[in-house]
């Protein structure tokens, strides 16, 4: 049996906690949710946006949890047993215990972030690097204020490696975060108008991003994308800072990790890159050319980490797309088979974008046609109406046949297509969902793309429930 995550004692001194009850002797793991709560974890009493985890601690204890960690605030509510680690701030302990625990890794460390691709580059690098040495990384996209200590918390001692995403909606974000995580090697995927609502302009989302840099471990690596107009703006913030090294990759000549050309097939790619000077060719298991160029920051993040190349390169091949985010089926609709693209977990205009020119490389048989479901990119603030309607040179220039559209910003975008390609609108994903069930047809190709927010996932699992 491994060891277990934490010690009791280990974990009350790390936060600095009041303990009430028995000191439990080992602690296997950590939680903010009773939903997914295992025996022996510690329970963070978190509060969130809706509920405060004080009301769940009762139910975590029920469930086995070796200790809940509550507010000084509220621990006069609290009776029995428990036992209860007792601080003055839940939020504040978790990023204690996170610290501490960075503090004990010996592991190389790196942290993602960037405007898209985070999730997917993290998992890439979970991918590769397992083959090389344990590795640690979150679940989900747990990068933000909670979903980083968390994952501190729950990174075991003895990794060789750990991997952490850092999100950020606001300026001011990703510093104290990226201070947690103390990177040897950090991340920027990319710069784009996502969360622009929050954000004066593209600079100051690439300014707001290189704080990651300022948080580097001394003489650390920054890996910047070198096909954006940012690089050199990310370049200079990463020479200001602690890295030792900046490595840039893309397909410009200059990148250090450049691509030289890529295969795009519907469900793989064959790229050749050139990594430091050495010329590199492999196959990448999740389609797009979006994910081409993200998998030329992992193998940069590997050269940084000093890890094999060539079994990385290898372990690329049985990369996946995360759910939500590329992955085909093919099901059986009205008289034949049709293929369903599930990019439902989330859209702005970059991925929104990548998705469709994925969608116009798909073959499409017989009478089939390739189909988008759009939902409304969210976040985008005052920018948002014209980032809708400029979908249309994307969509007449990828051969979609027919769009499907809801929500009002995409009312833009539908009404600003010729309509010979409008499928149908409707204000509502929920009023979209059977005007989609009955146009879909033997040989289509659909893709489903729209923010969280949009709820294009019930029309993908719609679409799955009836064929
Ligand atoms: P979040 O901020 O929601 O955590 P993320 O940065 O983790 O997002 P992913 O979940 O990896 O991003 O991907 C989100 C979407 O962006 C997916 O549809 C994915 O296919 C697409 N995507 C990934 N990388 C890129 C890229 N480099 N350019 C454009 N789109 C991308
Ligand atoms: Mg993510």
């Amino acid at each position: 049996m491994s060891a277990p995550l934490w010690s009791g004692d280990s974990l009350v001194a790390a936060m600095g906690a009041r303990l009430a009850g028995a000191m439990p002797a080992a602690v296997t793991g950590a939680s903010i949710d009773t939903r997914t709560l295992e025996p022996g974890e510690a329970f963070f009493a978190i509060q969130g946006e809706a509920r405060d985890g004080h009301e769940f601690v009762a139910g975590a204890l029920a469930k086995g949890a070796a200790l809940a960690v509550i507010d000084e605030a509220h621990a006069a509510r609290f009776s029995g047993e428990g036992p209860y680690a007792v601080v003055p701030d839940v939020l504040r302990a978790m990023e204690q215990a996170g610290a501490a625990r960075r503090a004990e890794l010996e592991a190389q460390v790196v942290a993602v972030t960037g405007s898209v691709g985070k999730t997917g580059t993290k998992e890439a690098l979970r991918l590769v690097l397992s083959r090389q040495g344990k590795t640690h990384a979150p679940v989900a996209s747990y990068n933000n204020h909670w979903g980083v200590p968390l994952t501190l918390c729950r990174t075991p001692r003895d990794v060789a490696y750990a991997v952490y995403e850092i999100g950020m909606s606001n300026p001011g974000e990703i510093l104290p975060l990226a201070r947690l995580v103390r990177p040897h090697v950090a991340i920027i995927t990319t710069i784009q108008p996502v969360h622009l609502a929050a954000f004066a302009s593209l600079e100051g989302i690439a300014e707001e991003k290189a704080s990651v840099f300022w948080a580097l471990e001394p003489g650390g690596t920054a890996i910047i994308n070198a096909d954006i107009p940012q690089t050199e703006l990310l370049r200079s913030l990463a020479k200001a800072g602690p890295a030792g090294r900046i490595i840039s990759f893309g397909e410009s000549m200059d990148a250090d990790v450049r691509l030289v050309s890529c295969a795009l097939k519907p469900d793989v790619s064959t790229v050749d890159a050139i990594v430091m000077g050495q010329p590199v060719t492999y196959r990448l298991g999740s389609p797009g050319k979006h994910i081409v160029l993200n998998s030329l920051a992992v193998l940069a993040a590997v050269t940084a980490l000093g890890a094999d190349l060539a079994l990385a390169a290898l372990a690329l091949g049985d990369l996946k797309p995360p759910v939500g985010r590329g992955a085909r089926q093919i099901l059986q609709g009205p008289g034949g088979a049709f293929a369903l693209i599930d990019e439902s977990y989330n859209g702005n205009p970059a991925s929104m974008r990548a998705a469709i020119e994925n969608l116009g490389r798909m073959p499409v048989s017989g009478r089939g046609r390739r189909v988008a479901v759009l939902g409304d990119m969210l976040e985008l603030g005052p920018s948002g109406p014209d980032l809708h309607k400029g979908l249309a040179e994307v969509v007449l220039g990828n051969g979609v046949d027919k769009v499907f559209a809801c929500g009002p910003l995409m009312r833009g975008l539908y009404d600003s297509l010729p309509s010979t390609l409008r499928g149908a609108y409707a204000a509502q994903s929920s009023g979209l969902e059977p005007l989609v069930l009955d146009a879909i047809r033997a040989g289509d190709v659909v893709t489903v793309k729209g923010s969280l927010g949009s709820r294009m996932g019930p029309i993908v699992k719609a679409i799955m429930a009836r064929f």
